[in-house]
């Protein structure tokens, strides 16, 4: 009994620790604008770089043709082909097709990359276009989500990698200049007429459907949003003039970081063994790469000093070993039994038996994490709608939403929809729409292409 009663303690401190009430998401919405305003007013005053896109039209509905885009952003590339028609934003037809990067390609270099990649695309076009006339030339919109120094829309410097491609060579480097380079060695007649990274693909295409998008949040195994800001306002990069009046900038707000933000013991251990100390503090309470590891954290802890979970509990010891999509089933198991626990503890943590009191807790500990992740993230949208002064007034506000985590997780936008309303409260949150993408990067890479292919 004593033993329970510190594994009941140790849940309560986590929850205590974990905290979101309003008092505090409302701290953290203003700490956002703050934090927003500072970027924009110069490179290095804030966690938030604020990167300009030199996106400053958006496509809406009127553009026809075909076009291709490329997504690459973790360890698979995609290629789309889409066929657009006008007058009534109507995308007609969409393919595309999934490739696995090999993964020596992920170290090589520069030429390497990009030669596997226009090599695929070629295929894919010779396979898609039944004959195509070679002096026509085909428009791709290139979403490539890692941090890369636009200079123009169709063009811009990788920063750094991330998500496990080492490619030095690269660094400084025009990707959009690399891919176009090896497309024409691949004697395709194809121009990438955009670079973008996902959250600005998805925007676009939010943009397509409804004129009232003004921003994108994409939440998957990392975490970045986008908004439509007035030059202006930029202040960074005073003389801005774009026929707009605005560019979308990319907030990167992965690495926002507040005080006012909840953070445990756990939070602090995780962040120090990951591979980037300090950095992208937001994303590693919000997002799908973080989250199961924070619950493995908790529930080892408890599994070491209160032994409530049998012997079996080496697996909780190994970092990674449970992960988001995991505590997501584990969290929905609506049984009475909570079977669905039962069967993910047993095949994937090789933790045989665990009481049924035991399983309630594990649930709880996931309902912790997942309900503060939500909120942090509402929190954060208000932020953007407060900075571009749409949390106070009466017009319609969309915001495109889409990611593995958000599209995959019920109860996860269910919190997150619930504390937008809370934070905004129920009037003025009838105004904010959230509208949910699956692929939107991608077939909005395509889109930012066609806008910009007939603004020439
Ligand atoms: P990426 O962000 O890697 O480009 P996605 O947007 O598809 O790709 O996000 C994938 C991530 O989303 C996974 O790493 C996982 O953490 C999370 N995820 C995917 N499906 C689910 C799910 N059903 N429940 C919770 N998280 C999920």
């Amino acid at each position: 009994r004593l033993r329970w009663r510190r594994a009941v303690e140790l849940l309560r401190e986590f929850e205590e620790g974990c905290s979101t009430s309003i008092g505090r998401l409302r701290q953290l919405v203003d700490a956002m604008t703050v934090e927003m305003n500072a970027g924009l007013a110069s490179d290095g005053a804030s966690k938030l770089k604020m990167l300009l896109t030199f996106v400053d039209c958006l496509p809406d509905g009127k553009e026809t043709g075909t076009y291709y885009a490329l997504d690459l952003g973790g360890t698979n590339f995609r290629i789309f082909r889409v066929q657009l028609r006008e007058k009534d934003s109507m995308i007609l037809m969409h393919q595309v097709e999934s490739y696995l990067i090999p993964q020596h390609l992920l170290m090589a270099s520069s030429k390497d990359l990009f030669d596997f990649i226009a090599m695929k695309l070629k295929d894919f076009v010779d396979r898609v276009e039944e004959e195509y006339e070679l002096d026509l030339r085909m428009e791709l919109g290139f979403a490539f989500s890692f941090p890369v120094r636009q200079i123009s829309v169709s063009s811009g410097a990788l920063i750094r990698w991330t998500k496990g491609f080492a490619i030095a060579d690269t660094i400084g480097k025009d990707v959009a200049q690399c891919l176009g380079d090896a497309i024409e060695r691949r004697m395709l007649n194809m121009h990438v007429t955009a670079l973008v990274n996902n959250t600005v693909g998805l925007l676009a295409l939010g943009h397509y459907y409804d004129k009232d998008t003004v921003a994108a949040v994409v939440i998957g195994t990392g975490t970045n949003a986008c908004y439509i800001e007035s030059t202006e306002a930029i202040i960074k990069s005073q003389g801005l003039h774009t026929d707009s009046g605005g560019m979308v900038v990319s907030i990167e707000w992965g690495n926002f970081w507040s005080t006012h933000l909840p953070k445990t013991s756990y939070d602090i251990a995780l962040d120090v063994e990951s591979s980037n100390p300090h950095d992208q503090g937001f994303e590693k309470m919000i997002s799908g790469m973080y989250l199961g590891d924070i619950v493995r954290r908790v529930l080892y802890r408890i599994a070491v000093e209160c032994d409530v979970f049998g012997d079996a509990v080496c697996c909780l010891a190994v970092p990674f070993s449970l992960s988001t999509p995991m505590i997501a089933a584990m969290h929905e198991d609506d049984s009475p039994e909570l079977s669905e626990v039962a069967r993910i503890l047993r095949e994937d943590l090789h933790m045989l038996e665990v009481s049924s009191r035991a399983r309630r807790l594990v649930v709880s500990v996931c309902d912790v994490v997942t309900r503060r992740a939500a909120r942090l993230a509402a929190a954060g949208i208000v932020g953007i709608l407060k900075k571009i002064g749409r949390a106070e007034d009466n017009s319609r506000t969309v915001i495109a939403m889409e990611g593995g985590l958000y599209v995959g997780y019920a109860l996860f936008r269910e919190y997150l929809n619930e504390a937008v309303i809370e934070i905004l409260g129920e009037e003025l949150a009838q105004n904010v729409v959230l509208n949910m993408f699956e692929d939107g990067s991608g077939i909005g890479a395509a889109l930012v292409a066609a806008a910009y292919a007939s603004k020439r």
